[in-house]
């Protein structure tokens, strides 16, 4: 049935590109709101949507803006003194934005901190502030679409709010899980002096009642993980992170809609960072973006040398210590590798540890760099993904858009994206199961073997190149669940 007005959906996250950008949540949540703008009623059953994006006003994103309007001020409730916000509006992609300041939002350089309760109280703040916005602009919120940890209040307050506000009496919620290990610990104090109620709902495990992520999951009207793959895994204790008997009792109402790629943003044809741009068929260009990056990195040049890449975050989640280790075990193969990343200061050293062992082979380069990050996904051969768990992973789909071919772990949207050739003959990459070093040296010979047959090496890469990886499909079945959502009032 269609509404006759569209459907106001609310996405709030803590970083949407390109106003600001830490990990794949900034990407989907720059991409994902104006992929849902652009679809038209005839793909959503004749259906309109308002979809409307708010982040919190991070400091660095001042200089990002050209436009910006203050729309709303407000305070909000605290046992210590209420909180002053104010709301300003801009427009980014067609897409209004709403960015909140007040509280820690304020006087915090970082997205994030090493110190639980300081982004608990940042978090917290923002989650609840959003629902105060939406009421003061008076916008009838259908949908609050809630992002990980550090927006699951959101769903959690608008429950309470329902209770007593006829404001929000028909305003549904939906909460993806992007990384459901971090749950929003030091948290429990917090809420109380935001007026939030200690969650009671018997299905969560005690320890998980007055933690932002879970007591969100429990309120949600609908759960979604970033791919399909993830969404079964983590009905199993390996991957449940304890939640695991309370999401099998929310099987009904828990999807995985794979992560699209924004294609304008990542394409090798026109990005003007590269050496060397390149269509689909031309894969002899991408050879000179391989040879510039030896140069870059004084490395041998020689194109017929495979090429390995890892482009991460330094967190015991990517298994870049599995990495070190399989590459020691083909020590005695050609091979070069470049391992691009920042985090964990006892990761990052072991990367420079295994620079000094192999000076003539690998570059361990320790920052954070979006424009070498397309240089290495144009000019590499291999990306090495081998995580523990991978909600989705964007990592792939970039390599396989540039051309680079994906060796990756057998987990989550990892599985759901990347086909190894025992899975079929449109195969884009290589994927081994276990997450210990043994398995993955194994694929690495199958892959470098693979690599000196020039046929089906550029087979390999065509197909990743070919792989449809728009965002246009994954919002449709966004769109599709919200309708639900919405209809089923
Ligand atoms: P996660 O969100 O868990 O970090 P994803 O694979 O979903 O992993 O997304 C990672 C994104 O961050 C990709 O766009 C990747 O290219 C980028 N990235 C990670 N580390 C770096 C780095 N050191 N320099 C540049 N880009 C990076």
């Amino acid at each position: 049935m269609k509404k006759n007005r569209p459907i106001n959906i609310l996405y709030i996250a803590s970083e949407a590109a390109p106003l600001i950008k830490v990990g794949g949540l900034g990407d989907v949540a720059g991409s994902l709101p104006e992929a849902l703008r652009k679809l038209i009623p005839a793909q959503i059953s004749g259906n309109e949507l308002d979809i409307r994006l708010v982040i919190p006003f991070h400091t660095r994103i001042n200089q990002k803006l050209e436009y910006i309007q203050l729309v709303s001020s407000f305070f909000v409730k605290h046992s210590h003194g209420n909180i002053p916000a104010r709301v300003f509006q801009t427009k980014v992609d067609g897409i209004t934005v709403y960015l909140i300041e007040g509280g820690s939002i304020l006087s915090d350089q970082n997205v994030y901190s090493s110190n639980p309760e300081y982004d608990a109280k940042k978090y917290i703040f923002f989650s609840i502030a959003a629902l105060d916005m939406v009421k003061h602009l008076n916008w009838h919120v259908d949908i609050v679409h809630a992002n990980d940890w550090h927006t699951a209040i959101t769903c959690y307050d608008l429950e309470q709010r329902k209770l007593s506000d006829p404001f929000f009496r028909k305003t549904k919620s939906v909460l993806s899980m992007h990384n459901m290990p971090y749950m929003g610990s030091r948290s429990d104090k917090i809420l109380n002096e935001f007026g939030l109620p200690t969650c009671l709902c018997g299905d969560l495990p005690d320890w998980a009642r007055s933690m932002p992520l879970p007591i969100g999951m429990y309120a949600a009207d609908y759960l979604l993980t970033v791919s399909p793959n993830y969404a079964k895994e983590i009905l199993t204790p390996d991957y449940g992170c304890g939640l695991q008997d309370f999401l099998i009792s929310r099987k009904e109402t828990l999807a995985g809609i794979l992560n699209g790629l924004d294609e304008s943003k990542w394409d090798p044809s026109t990005d003007n960072t590269l050496h060397y741009n390149y269509e689909p068929t031309q894969l002899d260009i991408r050879l000179k973006n391989k040879l510039a990056l030896q140069t870059e990195f004084g490395l041998e040049k020689d194109e017929n040398i495979p090429l390995l890449m890892m482009v991460t975050r330094m967190d015991q989640q990517k298994g870049v210590d599995i990495a070190i280790s399989a590459l020691r075990m083909i020590a005695d193969k050609p091979w070069q590798a470049i391992l691009l990343g920042t985090g964990d200061p006892v990761i990052e050293s072991a990367c420079r540890s295994l620079e000094v062992e192999m000076p003539t082979k690998v570059r361990a380069v320790i920052r954070f760099d979006l424009n070498l990050s397309k240089r290495m996904y144009a000019g590499g051969d291999i990306i090495l993904i081998p995580s523990r768990y991978e909600p989705c992973g964007l990592t792939q789909m970039i390599a396989m858009r540039f051309g680079c071919v994906p060796l990756a772990r057998a987990t989550g949207g990892l599985k759901d994206t990347i086909i190894d050739e025992y899975h079929s003959k449109q195969n884009t990459g290589y994927l081994f199961l276990e997450p210990i070093p043994e398995s993955m040296s194994k694929t690495l010979n199958r892959a470098l073997a693979d690599y000196s047959d020039q046929q089906k090496w550029h087979r390999l890469q065509s197909n990743g190149l070919n792989t449809d990886f728009s965002w246009e499909k994954s919002a449709i079945e966004y769109a599709n669940i919200y309708i639900k959502l919405v209809e089923g009032e």
